[in-house]
């Protein structure tokens, strides 16, 4: 890959930031207010159509299929102004963050010249099949059944928690090929498009509200071999390829939730036993705990980043950040809502959590999303601490013994 040094990576910054300001007002903030699901989501397309004429919507993906073919620091420091705005992005961060590079690194040339260009423009979008009701942390306990049929395979049994299955047009699903082997070794990987014969997919209504989780169903569906990503039996390393391929995820500073200083301007403005809440002990340490993670964070954040500007592979800069920026987030957010007192507990589902402290509160997403807040613990404490590994008593034993 071509590292871009640093004046580049400057021009670079200045570019997407005049480009954002002069289009990103139409398509964020006050242009999404009172806007149904399905407009929502329209107005997203649009915004990645735009994107993907001036290279921005899939940055570092090969230009041969619609990407910008540049480097994953330029992803970074587009990720990075972009999240200043309030876009309807939400719709492609999985499709184009893990499912179409897979499908590219994989599938047949046929299918990635036709299938990745309107995934980068928002015309299709893709969901990541891989969780269960008993496979989510522990993902090679999955069940789903594919069987071998002369020319593919069929597939029966049921995934869960999938972001934006009821828009999908692919996606990506491990299932299980051969029980009889250690749970690792019994997947292999497929695409499938999502509109098969024998799909359900059914909504998962969230305490927030947002409609983006679904349960899907598998009822004999058929799936062409040349759909298969990987060999047999290697699904669950091209699974976690699949996962490993945002090397660094790009998160807010404020874990997607308001700010420390929005906290500190709530603080000032509401009152305990008629003294502004900024006076208070309890407000204040927490103030100052917040302020001290997030300078802890910005100078790991710049490690990442330098060892990335290097040519390195990032260590466990992006688990650390996730952990600490998921609890700060509903630590900060727990105190807003006691500040705020009877208007606390009324939550305006149609907030933005990036603002509202009520609904940031509610839904803990980045503690569970993508390893939960004890997987990761385990994680830091195994590959950074050196501690022993977690109990794990199916070790070596065929999946159906276990
Ligand atoms: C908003 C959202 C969007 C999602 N989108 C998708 C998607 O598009 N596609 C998809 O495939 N999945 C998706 N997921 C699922 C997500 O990947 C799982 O929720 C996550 O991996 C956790 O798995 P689980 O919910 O099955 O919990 P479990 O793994 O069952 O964990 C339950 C509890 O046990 C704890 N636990 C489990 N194992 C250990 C351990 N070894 N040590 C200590 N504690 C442990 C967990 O931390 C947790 O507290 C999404 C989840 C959310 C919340």
């Amino acid at each position: 890959m071509n590292i871009p040094d640093n004046q580049q990576l400057q021009e670079y910054r200045a570019r997407a930031v005049a480009w954002l300001a002069e289009h990103a007002s139409r398509y964020s903030g006050a242009a999404r207010q009172g806007l149904s699901f399905e407009e929502d989501v329209a107005l997203g397309r649009k915004w990645q159509a735009l994107k993907a004429e001036h290279g921005y919507a899939a940055i570092t993906l090969p230009k041969e299929y619609g990407g910008a073919g540049c480097s994953e620091l330029e992803k970074i420091i587009f990720c990075e102004e972009e999240m200043r705005y309030d876009l309807p992005l939400a719709y492609f961060g999985i499709s184009l963050g893990n499912p179409v590079p897979i499908m590219l690194r994989y599938a047949p040339e046929e299918y990635r010249r036709r299938l990745a260009p309107p995934a980068i423009r928002g015309e299709q979008i893709w969901c990541q099949l891989f969780s269960e009701p008993s496979a989510g942390s522990d993902l090679a306990a999955l069940r789903l059944k594919a069987e071998r049929k002369e020319d593919g395979w069929v597939l029966n049994g049921q995934k869960v928690w999938t972001s934006w299955a009821q828009l999908a047009d692919w996606g990506v699903v491990v299932a299980r090929t051969d029980p009889t082997v250690p749970k690792h070794a019994g997947l292999t990987y497929f695409f499938l498009d999502m509109k098969s014969p024998g799909i359900t997919v059914r909504p998962i209504r969230r305490l927030v509200n947002d409609p983006d989780l679904n349960e899907v169903f598998f009822d004999n569906v058929f799936v062409p071999d040349v759909q298969r990503l990987g060999g047999v039996g290697e699904g669950f390393k091209v699974a976690v390829e699949t996962l490993m391929i945002e090397r660094y995820a790009v998160t807010d500073e404020s874990g997607y939730g308001p700010t420390l200083e929005a906290f500190i301007d709530l603080a000032r403005n509401t009152r305990i036993n008629g003294v502004p809440a900024l006076q208070d002990g309890e407000v204040r340490a927490a103030i100052a705990q917040a302020f001290i993670e997030r300078q802890g964070l910005r100078s790991i954040h710049r490690r990442a980043i330098t060892a990335m500007a290097a040519g390195k592979m990032p260590g466990p800069e992006g688990a650390i950040r996730k952990l600490l920026l998921g609890r700060t987030r509903q630590r900060l957010g727990a105190l807003a809502v006691d500040l705020l007192g009877a208007d606390g507990v009324r939550m305006d589902e149609h907030a933005s959590s990036l603002r509202d402290f009520t609904r940031s509160y509610m839904d803990p997403i980045l503690r569970i999303a993508g390893g939960t807040d004890e997987v990761l613990v385990n994680t830091l404490a195994e590959r950074i601490l050196g501690l022993p590994q977690d109990y794990r008593p199916d070790k070596g034993l065929p999946f159906n013994q276990s």
